[in-house]
């Protein structure tokens, strides 16, 4: 079933549930957390920063990836398909 969803970067699209499970599977697996600068003893204080988007974890892209894989109209257009 192909139904119109909202998604970072490209914006409406008309996919199927599958297409954008991939989609988000893809931004789950890029956009991951990593620690800002280099090493060293201040470590731990580093703020969690996206190595995909830069941007302060949990970037906006993970977390609509995450919002998807949850999401209560992901469930209900798998039970429709
Ligand atoms: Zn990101």
């Amino acid at each position: 079933m192909y139904m119109r969803h909202h998604v970072p970067t490209l914006g409406p699209v008309a996919w199927s549930t599958a297409e954008v499970d991939d989609y988000a599977a893809e931004l789950l697996r890029t956009h991951r957390p990593v620690r800002r600068g280099a090493g060293g003893w201040l470590l731990r204080r580093r703020p969690l920063v996206c190595g995909r988007c830069g941007g302060l974890w949990a970037c906006p892209d993970a977390m609509w990836a995450l919002g998807w894989m949850t999401s209560l109209d992901r469930t209900l257009a798998l039970d429709r398909e």
